[in-house]
């Protein structure tokens, strides 16, 4: 080795060297797809806006998200059931508040990315309601992360009682679940972060997500169903627990102020009209 060469290596190694002493970047989420799953039609907003929007008509959307994190994939809800996109007229529930549709199959939409539905490791529900857990049975092969008190409801004693949809969940019953009793850091990293936020049902949770390039954005699932109700406070009286949800949008906004996260309420089709869909994607 020539002496010109050592001296010109030498500050390289030990920039190589100091490199390697700083901690790496942790393994974090590389993007994320937001891919519609269903509209929700109704005639008669005022349901989740209690005093306000009486008789008045509204077509809710309905998303599912999934993370590309550098340890595999994550899927957070998983929208209207596929077998609906055969219903051109969708399907009303029994008591006719609401008109579910499934346009594009979810696993279709997985197929255009590439993604086989046992590619996807992690699974997780805001919450067990039909328009969020509409293809859970497409996951048995994933770890699944739900509050205790939600898996209560949906696989416990009482469970025909609860008013869940448990048909979405028959092919789930053998699957490794993660019960939780709060927040949960799904990687360890900081990156996808579980939020407790109890009350629309009685595990409700939310998802803080820390994209690359955007930063902080904060999945809201059921905790409100519109933008509007974000800004005013509003849930509907139906929840399972009207002041725990209160307190569980009040502990969402700290968060959301606290972190400067950006905010997408999962059914406020406005806000998401002009967030990039799959496959197109957000980082
Ligand atoms: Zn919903």
């Amino acid at each position: 080795m020539t002496r010109l060469f050592r001296a010109a290596l030498l500050p390289l190694l030990a920039l190589l060297a100091a490199c390697a002493s700083t901690p790496s970047t942790p393994p974090a989420v590389e993007r994320l797809y937001v891919i519609s799953c269903g509209e929700n039609h109704t005639q008669d907003l005022s349901r989740w806006t209690p005093g306000e929007n009486v008789g008045k008509a509204h077509v809710f959307g309905d998303h599912c998200y999934l993370i590309k994190h550098a340890k595999g994939w994550m899927l957070w809800d998983s929208g209207n059931a596929d077998r609906l996109a055969a219903l051109p007229n969708g399907l009303t529930n029994p008591a006719g508040t609401i008109t579910a549709y499934m346009k594009k199959p979810l696993a279709d939409s997985l197929k255009e990315l590439g993604v086989a539905p046992a590619d996807i490791a992690y699974f997780a529900m805001s919450h067990s309601h039909g328009d969020h857990s509409g293809n859970a049975n497409l996951f048995p092969a994933s770890t699944i992360y739900m509050q205790e008190s939600e898996y209560e409801a949906v696989f416990g004693a009482n469970a025909e009682k609860s008013g869940m949809p448990l048909a979405n969940f028959e092919k789930l019953k053998g699957a490794k679940f993660v019960k939780l009793r709060g927040d949960h850091d799904v990687f360890g990293d900081g990156s996808v972060v579980i939020k407790s936020t109890p009350g629309h049902t009685p595990g409700h949770q939310c998802l803080l997500v820390l994209l690359p390039r955007r930063g902080p954005v904060l999945l809201t699932g059921d905790l409100v169903h519109l933008q509007y109700s974000w800004q005013n406070n509003i849930v509907p009286g139906f929840n399972y627990d009207v002041p725990q949800s209160k307190g569980s949008l009040a502990a969402m906004k700290d968060l959301a102020s606290k972190t400067g996260a950006q905010v997408w309420v999962n059914h406020d089709k406005e806000q998401h009209a002009a967030i990039p869909k799959a496959p197109a994607f957000v980082e």
